[in-house]
């Protein structure tokens, strides 16, 4: 079993993981510990695979988990945590934007007695203006209506022991916000400062449109105050409402019947679909997903492994969902199955 495991999802990335693995192999190299290094191929549909694989040919320590298809870099990443066997796992992106250089500090950390060491950076350089901003606002957001608040600057780079991996991989749900899952767990957590380098090679695989939803799917995962916000805003609107019926009947009291009206009635009638018409998309925002959940579709497939048993994540994911009686039986069924 090796001491550490390097867990690097890759979507299209044929360009990077020579240079990735050049940086990556003289630095582990030095620190005399077992390592192995395991690619998640995202659904490429370029030479990614070939390029991993014949790396894995010169060098056994590289290992390759070939997903059926592109299931999203959350889901390449939790593949590649249930086929991990290190003592602690490193998640990193293959473009070295997390650079290899902090794991000797992530490491000595660990070692120290910290289950969690996450790289923290500290200028974002590399991102542009646009995206430093949507990225503020997006953190702002979360912190304010989630329960358990993430650091703004910590990425998905970090050290985790065994003890916190496994807790991970308890949570099986399909919407997942890796961030989100890795600061839930908690644990005694030390950060490393960094500056973020702009990409190695390629291009980034994040356009702002999935950049929102994932957005979308971080909040939704981790509060439900956007469907709880609409009773005290429904509340407010009937409370106004009140208000102007009074005033309104005070009026024709008064001053008898006033038959003009129309742009009073346009500006509820419209201030009051609107409002209806958010409420149902929030509401369907929640149902969209929890459709998604009930329906206990694996998180993803895989179509192959090269230098791992294909059985390691089944049993991890079956072991995770059963009681141990039942775990027993379906263990049987897997094996006898492959
Ligand atoms: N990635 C992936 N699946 C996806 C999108 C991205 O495995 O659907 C990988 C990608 O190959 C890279 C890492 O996730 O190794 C980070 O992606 P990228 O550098 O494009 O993101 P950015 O740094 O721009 O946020
Ligand atoms: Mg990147």
């Amino acid at each position: 079993m090796p001491d550490i495991s390097i867990i690097v999802p890759v979507l299209n990335e044929e360009k990077s993981i020579g240079l990735f693995l050049d940086t990556v192999h003289p630095i582990l190299g030095d620190m005399a510990f077992d390592y192995e290094i395991i690619f998640v191929d995202d659904g490429s549909t370029d030479a990614t695979s070939a390029v991993i694989h014949a790396a894995h040919e010169s060098d056994p320590s590289v290992k390759l988990v070939r997903l059926s298809r592109n299931f999203g870099k959350e889901a390449a990443l939790t593949a590649g945590l249930d086929f991990s066997s290190g003592e602690a796992v490193i998640p990193m992106d293959v473009d070295l934007q997390d650079p290899p250089e902090l794991i000797v500090e992530f490491v000595r950390l660990w070692r120290d007695g910290f289950d969690v060491v996450f790289g923290q950076r500290v200028a974002r350089h590399s991102d542009t203006g646009s995206k430093r901003i949507s990225a503020g606002l997006f953190y702002r957001l979360f912190n304010h209506v989630a329960a358990h608040p993430i650091d703004e600057n910590a990425g998905d780079y970090r050290l985790m022991s065994r003890k916190v991996v496994n807790d991970i991989l308890k949570l099986r749900e399909r919407n997942r916000f890796m961030k989100g899952l890795f600061s839930w767990v908690g644990y005694k957590s030390a950060a490393v400062p960094y500056e973020r380098p702009a990409r190695a090679a390629g291009e980034t695989k994040f356009s702002y449109w999935k950049l929102w939803n994932f957005a979308l799917d971080g909040i939704t995962s981790f509060s439900t105050v956007p469907l709880r916000i609409w009773t005290y805003i429904g509340g407010a609107v009937a409370l106004g409402a009140m208000f102007y019926t009074a005033i309104i009947l005070a009026r024709t009291l008064i001053f008898g019947r006033d038959v003009p009206g129309y742009a009073s009635l346009m500006v509820v009638i419209l201030t009051l679909g609107a409002v209806q018409l958010i409420s149902l998309g929030i509401i369907g925002e929640y149902l969209g997903r929890l459709y998604v959940e009930v329906k206990q579709r694996p998180i993803y497939l895989v179509g192959a492994t090269t230098g791992l048993e294909p059985e390691n994540a089944q049993e991890q994911h079956v072991a995770s969902q059963m009681n141990t009686a039942e775990t027993v039986s379906l263990k049987n069924v897997v094996a006898g199955r492959s």
